[in-house]
Formats: structure tokens, C-alpha cells, sequence
């Protein structure tokens, strides 16, 4: 994860104290301090006649192996917005949701923890169409589904294969 050395809103060297509980880094001169929060994002088992549709990741963390449409809420977005923007803008796809699945924590290398609003969602229409972020979208048959890349994403397709 990624770790400032100057303060990002006025560039004075950071200094290290024990603030809130946790030895953070801080500005001696503007007072900011460096919490490391987890970062929201939302995804998608998205389902479509029994079949499941997953994405081949087009970056990093886990370029090139298959997940769950996902990404990181907006400002002014809700989970459920974030959700249904990221399904449309990686795989065409139009879905209602169905119910939230759970919340997960996943730790990453790039951006350190995030957590993970996973909703269950029926497609209802659109063009499948990879989008930027994706090299592939694909619908998988749920008996044939590959190990995906993040942890949760596995095991939020259990919790609803389980139900369906
Ligand atoms: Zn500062």
C-alpha cells in the first residue's frame, strides 16, 4: 500500500506519533494525518438464467484473471449506484437488485483494505460488452465457474449458489 512521506496538502516531511490508538504519520505544520481507512467499492453476482456473469480484469490488483463486476463507490454515489454503474461500464450489462449479499474486507497490495458491498443482481437487458476496465466479459455456467481473484468475490458466489 501506498505510504506518504510529505503531507499531500503542503509537502512538509511527515513526522510519526501514536494518534487515535496507532502510530500514524502527520503534519507538524497543517495538522493532517495519514489514516489508512478502508476504501468502500461495491460488486455484482450478476445472473442471468442460471449462469453467472464474470469479468476478466483488464488491471491491476489481479489483471487477467476473473472476477465479479466491481469497483470503488463514487462521492454522492450509494453502494447500490456504484454497483449497477460498475456492472454497465464493464460488461454492457443492465441488472436490478435483487438483495445485498454481504459486506466483506478484502486486503490488497495496491490500495490496502477494502471493503466490499456485494449485491446480488438479475440481468434485465443490455449488450454484452467488455468495457475498459476488462478484457472479457463472459456469462459462466455456475457448476463451471473459475477460482476468481479476490476472496470474497468466491465467497459471496457461494452464499447465492447455495440459495439457488
Ligand atoms: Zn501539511
Amino acid at each position: 500500500m501506498k505510504n506518504y512521506i510529505f503531507c499531500p496538502l503542503c509537502r512538509t516531511h511527515l513526522k510519526k506519533s501514536v494518534i487515535d490508538g496507532k502510530e500514524r504519520g502527520y503534519c507538524p505544520k497543517c495538522g493532517f494525518v495519514n489514516y489508512k481507512n478502508p476504501l468502500p467499492s461495491a460488486g455484482a453476482v450478476a445472473v442471468k438464467n442460471g449462469k453467472v456473469l464474470l469479468i476478466k480484469r483488464g488491471r491491476e490488483p489481479g489483471k487477467g484473471l476473473w472476477a465479479l463486476p466491481s469497483g470503488f463507490i463514487e462521492s454522492g454515489e450509494t453502494p447500490e449506484d456504484a454497483c449497477s454503474r460498475e456492472l454497465k461500464e464493464e460488461t454492457g450489462m443492465d441488472g436490478i437488485i435483487n438483495r445485498l449479499i454481504g459486506v466483506y474486507r478484502e486486503g490488497t497490495e495496491v490500495y490496502g483494505d477494502v471493503i466490499v458491498v456485494m449485491y446480488f443482481v438479475e440481468i434485465i437487458g443490455g449488450e454484452l460488452k467488455a468495457g475498459d476496465d476488462a478484457e472479457e466479459a463472459k456469462f459462466f455456467n455456475k457448476e463451471k465457474l473459475p477460482n476468481l481473484h479476490f476472496n470474497c468475490f468466491n465467497k459471496a458466489v457461494v452464499e447465492v449458489l447455495h440459495e439457488n
